[in-house]
């Protein structure tokens, strides 16, 4: 795997940023016995490259790296650092196009959301290049007569970044550069979908002068590059991105190493609709919050509950927005691409199976679109009942469920009812219903009269099974530290 096999469809400015082999101790890496995994273009089903496909030995190789620079790293002044992610978070934004461009062709999203995670994502490395040059020492009041205490924030070491394929971008630099801000190196692992994004960012990261060791990506089967990690005690954090079920995976088996561990999971969000809450903002808003990123969003609004007086009114523009939705190939810049893969296709097809089979109404789309195998329409079910699989599992793609409700204790109980707590959103012009509802529910981010909630100085995650620990502002940095607490004795 010398050369790399590439669709030319990249059509990038810069080949270089086009980069198919691991990154590991400032070196691109091939699998010592040439193994290779294919990425595809899911808006085509065309191969688009291969990337190396590394062993368990050659992970932990990156792992020697990642030690091996950290004391230098952790020892850096903070504005040096500092400045490095500066110039990271640059050079993202001058390669916006280009990275939008590798982004779409490996996982299908629109253009213009694809260029939107590069700046969503480079917002955070901008951030914390700001956030590497505060403080990391507070004072703490004495409890003894004669001795003055502090506490320091050190970085906690090694941490491992697993990241997941609907933003292959933003989900690495979000963990990355808040990692790397507090002083610790990283060996990080993409996707084996949409590996291509993750290398880009290595290929700038050594343009932005970050030391070889410092920032290192795997490529390769999870199973095989990632176990090492949780067994290794010289991984000391480990942040994850993606489902619930490997979250539980990566919890038990660094268990045995007490790791630091960040989880960013599952969700199912419900959307509360109140009468009285202006209409065309929350059709508008519940749009945004179901279809972006083709519903494959941990934030999408998974059911959607509507008061019962405006209910008929909310689903007739609700399903009229729908259907001026356009499908297409991301590089066209439709509203929706196609799916990630198969699995993702068929779990829409069994959601909207099972509710209408339970009695829910199909208002639009509902099939496979002749566009290709994992174009899915975006689609609309009213009048779903609760027992439908869809108000119980993340559905993952653009699968709408609406649902009346009559009171505004059943629809928090309700909201309630499940098993994430990511994020809620809320429609009311009522401030004492916003405020008394927004206490009642159980997620770890409210979002009230709007879609967006996400960005670089806001605390990101869940609570429940969406996760542990939080991604974005100060917070984001110290689960990458750990307290050391001095106490001088003045005597
Ligand atoms: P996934 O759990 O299948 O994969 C995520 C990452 O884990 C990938 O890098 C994958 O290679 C790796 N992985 C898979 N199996 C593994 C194993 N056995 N051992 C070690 N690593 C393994 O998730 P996905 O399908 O890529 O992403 C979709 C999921 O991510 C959804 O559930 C979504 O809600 C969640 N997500 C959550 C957030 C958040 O911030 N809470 C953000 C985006 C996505």
């Amino acid at each position: 795997m010398s050369t790399i096999t590439l669709s030319s469809s990249f059509d990038v400015a810069d080949p270089k940023l086009v980069r198919n082999f691991s990154y590991i101790n400032g070196k691109w890496c091939a699998a010592a016995n040439g193994k290779t995994i294919p990425v595809t273009d899911p808006a085509t089903g065309e191969a688009i490259g291969e990337v190396a496909s590394l062993s368990a030995e050659e992970s932990s190789a990156a792992v020697d790296a990642a030690q091996n620079a950290f004391p230098t790293w952790a020892a850096l002044l903070p504005q040096e650092r500092a400045k490095r992610l500066r110039r990271w978070f640059e050079l993202q934004l001058e390669h916006k196009v280009d990275l939008a461009r590798i982004m779409v062709l490996e996982q299908g999203k629109p253009l213009s959301e694809a260029r939107g995670e590069i700046e969503y994502g480079a917002a955070f490395v901008e951030f914390y290049a700001e956030e590497a040059k505060r403080p990391n020492i507070e004072g703490v009041t004495s409890h003894l007569p004669d001795a003055e205490v502090e506490l320091w924030r050190e970085p906690v070491g090694v941490a491992a970044l697993i990241t997941p394929w609907n933003f292959p971008s933003a989900m690495l630099t979000r963990k990355a550069a808040a990692a790397m801000a507090a002083g610790c190196t990283i060996v990080a692992h993409p996707s084996t979908e949409t590996p291509f994004s993750a290398l880009a960012l290595a290929e700038l990261a050594e343009r932005a002068g970050i030391p070889a060791g410092v920032f290192n990506v795997v490529t390769g089967r999870p199973a095989t590059v990632v176990e090492p990690w949780t067994q290794d005690t010289r991984v000391r954090a480990l942040s994850f991105t993606g489902s619930t079920e490997v979250g539980r995976l990566l919890y038990r088996q660094s268990a045995s190493t007490i790791k630091k561990l960040v989880m960013e999971l599952g969700g199912h969000a419900p959307v509360i609709v109140f009468k009285g809450a202006d209409l065309d903002v929350a059709v508008a808003e519940t749009i945004k919050a179901k279809f972006a990123t083709s519903g494959q969003d941990c934030l999408g609004a998974n059911r959607i509950y509507v008061e019962r007086p405006i209910y008929d009114d909310f689903c007739v523009r609700f399903v009229e927005a729908t259907k001026a939705l356009s499908l297409g190939n991301g590089m066209d810049d439709p509203d929706i691409g196609p799916l990630m893969n198969e699995k993702a296709v068929q779990k829409q097809e069994e959601h909207v199976a099972d509710a209408l089979t339970k009695g829910a109404i199909l208002a639009c789309g509902g099939k496979r679109d002749a566009m290709g195998p994992l174009f899915y329409q975006p689609t609309v079910l009213a009048d779903v009942p609760d027992t439908a699989a869809i108000m119980h599992e993340e559905t993952f793609g653009p699968v709408a469920a609406i649902a009346p409700f009559e009171t505004e204790d059943e629809i928090v109980a309700k909201a309630n009812d499940t098993e994430y707590g990511l994020v809620a959103y809320l429609h009311s012009h009522d401030p004492r219903r916003i405020y008394r509802v927004s206490r009642a529910l159980q997620f770890g981010m409210v979002a009230v009269n709007r879609t967006k909630v996400t960005g670089a100085p806001i605390p990101f995650g869940g609570t429940k099974q969406s996760g542990l620990g939080r991604e974005g502002a100060r917070l984001g940095m110290e689960e990458f530290t750990e307290i050391k607490y001095v106490c001088r004795d003045w005597a």
